[in-house]
């Protein structure tokens, strides 16, 4: 079995790792995760492997990105489960601090953002991407990475943290990865744990409907029809909707008629669980 990934716990260690790795000229990839890890976040330590010499997967889950009624407390912590995952595709450092080294008593500070943030996420987690935009920044601060990668899965994320990154000019590339899927479409989520046998089997929907709205606008369809097509299957199949959207692929912007490439995003309730999914036209 290949050897566990060392772990720091601490900004301080964090740092010592990398300048010795800086010292010997050795570029770093850093992936963010909350651990309870599948073969989606491996997908993206493989794409770091590929750009840079040492990879470092931060597992911290993110109190401030969690509004006091989510699953924050529920959410899975397999940390042994993920160091002998990281083993396999040989990260070269696990990062998980504590919520302590991460918000130091009397913590103030934040990131308030507009453009790709607004609407979609926004509207229903209203708390998410000032969460998501203060600890995505802070590991930034502490590792100095030249790759930061994330997944398409989270693709309003991923949009988020791409402006921030140029906004502040953080000196690092974001790359993004492909969503990794199950067989039959689902896209993997360390939430699908929460899933009965009976709503894993009926997940699916969410991404096979908006495999036939990006079908259904390709062949002609108004983005508006299709989507409406696409809420009412998944709202048919028993889920909840809490958006089924067209947007503009790069600012998340409303359609409202203008060209460009196209980005279908839906989020939903399958019991208590929430899934969210999207995909390019
Ligand atoms: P999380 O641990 O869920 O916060 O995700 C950490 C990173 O993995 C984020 O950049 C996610 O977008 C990415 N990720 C999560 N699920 C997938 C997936 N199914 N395919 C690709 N990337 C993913």
């Amino acid at each position: 079995m290949a050897e566990k990934p060392q772990v720091a716990e601490t900004v301080a260690a964090l740092r010592q790792h990398v300048k010795a790795w800086r010292g010997a000229d050795e570029s770093v990839a850093l992936v963010p995760t909350m651990g309870a890890l599948h073969e989606g976040h491996m997908g993206l330590v493989e794409l770091a492997r590929s750009k840079a010499r040492r990879v470092v997967v931060s597992i911290f889950v993110n109190p401030t990105q969690f509004a006091p009624n989510e699953d924050f407390s529920r959410y899975p912590r397999t940390f042994e489960a993920d160091l002998a995952k990281l083993a396999e595709v040989e990260a070269d450092l696990v990062y998980a601090p504590s919520p302590a080294e991460m918000y130091p008593q009397g913590f103030s500070t934040g990131i308030v953002m507009t453009g790709p943030a607004q609407g979609l996420e926004s509207d229903f987690r209203p708390h998410f991407f000032s969460g998501v935009a203060i600890v995505v920044s802070k590991l930034f601060l502490q590792c100095l990475p030249d790759y930061a990668l994330f997944g398409e899965k989270d693709y309003q994320q991923l949009k988020v943290v791409t402006r921030m990154a140029r906004d502040l000019d953080l000196q690092l590339e974001i790359v993004p990865g492909p969503t990794a899927r199950e067989g039959d479409g689902l896209a993997l989520s360390s939430r699908n744990r929460y899933l009965n046998p009976q709503e894993r089997a009926t997940a699916p929907v969410i991404h096979r409907s908006l495999l036939a709205a990006a079908e259904a606008i390709r062949a002609g369809t108004a983005p508006d029809a299709a989507m409406a097509r696409a809420r009412a299957a998944i709202s048919e199949a028993g889920l909840k909707v809490d958006y089924v959207e067209a947007r503009h692929a790069e600012t998340l912007a409303p359609l409202n008629g203008a060209g460009g490439p196209i980005r279908l995003l839906a989020a939903a309730w399958l019991g208590t669980t929430r899934l969210i999914d999207n995909i390019g036209v």
